[in-house]
């Protein structure tokens, strides 16, 4: 049945196998086997696909799948304690199936929640937020009985906008279809002018211009001989928000998809598409059924499908692509990639989405905020547009915010806003630290709380995460380095095995987990880490891993050198530790043997 829904399409094969999941639990062999040989592919790419998205299993994993969010916001409301909890009182450990099947608890990746933590999923698709002890205690009894996830209380399952300040996108919802018909009413070509005039710039975190992007993808003819301009080009939407802290186009997508999808279908007409793709990140699936409906609204209203708004000629419509857990997708050819069924694995650039991208044809992505600005922009025009913000940094930018605040949620400023007036907004006191941007963003000290927020000083794509005086930040660049080893995709080498490093070395610092064996040469090594990775990696991921690290050792330094128990190398590596699996099974122990640890 999923796979005629799919009409055997290969390229659909990240959805056939989240689909199927859903109505089976988990992904054994027989059945990739079985999909391998209906969508004639090897089973070595089915398997590969399955096993790089963190959401497929291809063992069981329980009836009921939970996942504690393990954003470092989420630790510090408490999220460690309270997983603990759970597990506890269904006597498993973390990533342990419960021995009658029922059960598994352990973590994942922020969850885009971070204003109401902490949080966390149920199989992927329910999400219950502002978790405590005794919720937690009830859940507990809840899973125990085996109470259906439907019955269990509705407020657990309450996410709020927490909409604190609102300009232009998030204050001034526009009519649908008054963006389109103002598009159309200037033609394609106006329009693209327009956006340029605007100097809208991608939303995503590099801060491409949005106009030139589209201008280039209009011109481009796609990788298939003979192939006319403009038809085959593609429209993809990156609703792909996994940069820990940041929540913003969860709340656009629930409030203003009419406004996404709209700025998708003037993108349309600009370049000459016919078909768009929403790629929507697996923790926001409880936002599908909400999306199809607005989608399937807009072509009931004629304003999606054949000839919108009577338009003969102007057809186009929009697929929603669901995730299944993995950051690395956010990068736009990764994202590709997933959409056409492999694993999300950045491609080679050039050739650039531009000039081929989803099927090797022209192809602009855009992620969720940069749609919809278009869509303001068609309706009120690149010049009105352009008068908001920096002459670098035009229109408004929409901040996460979270951590150590009184307010946390959306704040929608005009670019060129400094840092300490969001603080004082969100009620943020005695602040210490900020990560604008997220991980791969900037870690910013009081000194700099003076700084504006503008791709020509602060630039960010959205988080905005409050560390105050008490907060330890060592911890939260462990965090980071934790996050970014995790979602590493491992093509390249320095990514895959500089992040595990960045990790050890980390660990062998806190006094935790590495016995406090730390001195200053690790620090040397984190910073040759950073070199590395900066230098010698495939796309951004890698790139920016260190970003966090680089920018707390050199502002909070005290952090880490209270962690230093010499000036002079100590080793990371515990010999004896090491060969006592191998001593006990041999039975040998030679005292003479063991390394000793200097005092
Ligand atoms: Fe994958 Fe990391 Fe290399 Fe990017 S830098 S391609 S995430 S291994």
């Amino acid at each position: 049945r999923v796979l005629s829904r799919h009409g055997r399409d290969p390229h659909a094969l990240v959805q056939i196998l989240r689909e199927t999941q859903a109505l089976m639990g988990w992904l054994p062999r027989s059945l990739l086997s079985a999909m391998a040989r209906e969508l004639k592919l090897t089973l070595a790419h089915v398997e590969g696909v399955a096993g790089f998205y963190r959401f497929f299993h291809t063992r069981p994993m329980g009836r009921l799948r939970v996942l504690f969010s393990d954003n470092i916001t989420d630790r510090m409301l408490g999220s460690e304690a309270l997983m603990a909890d759970l597990c506890a009182r269904l006597g498993i450990k973390p990533g342990q199936v419960s021995a009658d099947g029922r059960v598994s608890v352990d973590q994942t990746s922020c969850t885009g929640l971070c204003d109401q933590g902490p949080a966390l999923l149920v199989n992927h698709h329910h999400v219950i937020t502002r978790l405590d002890a005794p919720r937690v205690a009830q859940l507990a009894e809840l899973i125990r009985a085996e109470v259906p996830v439907p019955q269990w209380p509705a407020d657990w399952f309450a996410i709020d906008h927490n909409i604190r300040r609102a300009d232009v996108l998030l204050g001034m919802p526009l009519a649908p279809g008054a963006a389109i018909a103002a598009a159309l009413a200037r033609g394609a070509q106006a329009m693209l002018d327009d956006m340029k005039r605007s100097n809208l710039r991608g939303r995503g975190g590099a801060g491409f211009a949005a106009g030139l992007k589209w201008e280039l993808c209009r011109n481009a003819t796609g990788s298939i001989p003979g192939t006319a301009p403009g038809s085959t080009h593609y429209v993809v939407c990156n609703a792909d928000e996994g940069e820990p802290g940041t929540f913003k186009d969860r709340v656009l997508l629930a409030r203003h998809a009419d406004e996404v999808f709209e700025g998708m279908t003037v993108a349309a007409l600009v370049i000459g598409a016919r078909q768009g793709l929403l790629y929507l990140r697996g923790e926001y699936r409880y936002l599908l059924e909400h999306l199809q409906a607005v989608l399937q609204r807009r072509r009931d209203q004629n304003l999606l499908g054949s000839a919108i708004l009577g338009r003969a000629g102007f057809d186009f419509d929009i697929a929603i692509h669901v995730g299944a857990g993995a950051y690395v997708c956010g990068e736009e050819s990764a994202l590709i990639e997933s959409l056409e069924g492999k694993r999300g694995t950045p491609r080679i650039r050039p050739p650039f989405p531009v000039e081929q991208g989803y099927l090797g044809q022209p192809t602009i992505v855009n992620n969720v905020e940069t749609f919809c600005a278009a869509s303001h922009i068609a309706a009120q025009g690149g010049a009105w547009w352009a008068g908001i913000g920096t002459h670098q940094s035009t229109g408004t930018k929409i901040h996460s915010v979270s951590g150590d605040c009184e307010r946390p949620g959306l704040y929608e400023y005009p670019f060129g806003t400094r840092i300490d007036q969001i603080l004082e907004d969100c009620g943020a006191r005695d602040t210490q630290a900020v990560q604008v941007g997220g991980p791969s963003g900037v870690c910013l000290s009081a000194f700099e709380f003076d700084r504006r927020i503008a791709f020509e000083d602060v630039p960010s794509a959205g988080a905005f995460m409050v560390f105050d005086c008490t907060r330890d930040m060592f911890e939260v660049a462990r965090n980071f380095a934790h996050f970014f080893a995790h979602e590493s995709c491992g093509f390249c080498t320095p990514c895959r095995v500089g992040t595990a490093l960045v990790v050890k070395r980390l660990d062998k610092l806190a006094n935790a987990t590495g016995g406090g064996r730390g001195s200053r040469h690790d620090l040397d090594v984190l910073f040759e880490l950073d070199l590395l990775l900066h230098g010698t990696t495939h796309c951004g991921l890698g790139a920016s891993a260190c970003n966090p690290l680089r920018d707390t050792i050199i502002k909070f330094r005290p952090a880490y050198e209270r962690r230093l128990e010499s000036l002079h190398f100590e080793p990371g590596f515990d010999l004896d530790a090491e060969l006592s699996i191998a001593r006990r099974m041999t039975g040998r122990d030679d005292p003479a043997a063991h390394l000793e640890i200097s005092p």
